[in-house]
């Protein structure tokens, strides 16, 4: 079954279009967090940050960095986040690859980040050996 997204690309479903070129779109979240809460997605559909090409990566990033400078321009808002889920325990719930632009204003607190944790050096080399060694 086509993804949600993959239906706004065709124009099935109505959106609130920002940008697009061949390989990317970017619309208004439907539910936004903030004012601007923006969604890039490539219009292929790829399920996640492990499933999608690299240059299609490559190419939201772009049109991420363009939309964000447009967002900054246009709202003043005084930050951004970039948010991008994989799997449902991140909180994934569109799988089709897809990068948030999330304007944010001082005090706003409409993402709640982690809390820095505790590992010793030793625990950090361990983690980072057995990544690396993947790679
Ligand atoms: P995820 O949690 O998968 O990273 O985020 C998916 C996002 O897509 C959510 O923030 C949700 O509000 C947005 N969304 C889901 N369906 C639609 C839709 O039909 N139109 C638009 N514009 N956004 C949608």
């Amino acid at each position: 079954m086509q993804s949600i997204f993959t239906r706004i690309v065709a124009g099935e479903i109505p959106t609130a279009r920002i940008y697009e070129d061949t390989e990317t779109l970017a619309f208004l979240d439907i539910n936004p967090a903030s004012r601007g809460h923006t969604l890039v997605i490539c219009k292929e559909e790829h399920t996640d940050l492990l499933t999608t090409p690299p240059e299609l990566i490559a190419a939201v990033a772009r049109t991420t960095q363009l939309v964000a400078r447009a967002i900054m321009e246009a709202l003043s808002p005084d930050g951004f986040n970039i948010v991008q889920n994989n799997g449902a325990a991140a909180g994934q719930v569109v799988y089709h690859y897809h990068v948030h632009i999330i304007p944010r204003w001082e005090g706003d607190q409409v993402i709640r980040f982690w809390r820095p944790g505790n590992a010793t050096p030793a625990d950090l080399h361990e983690v980072a050996s057995l990544i690396s060694t993947r790679l």
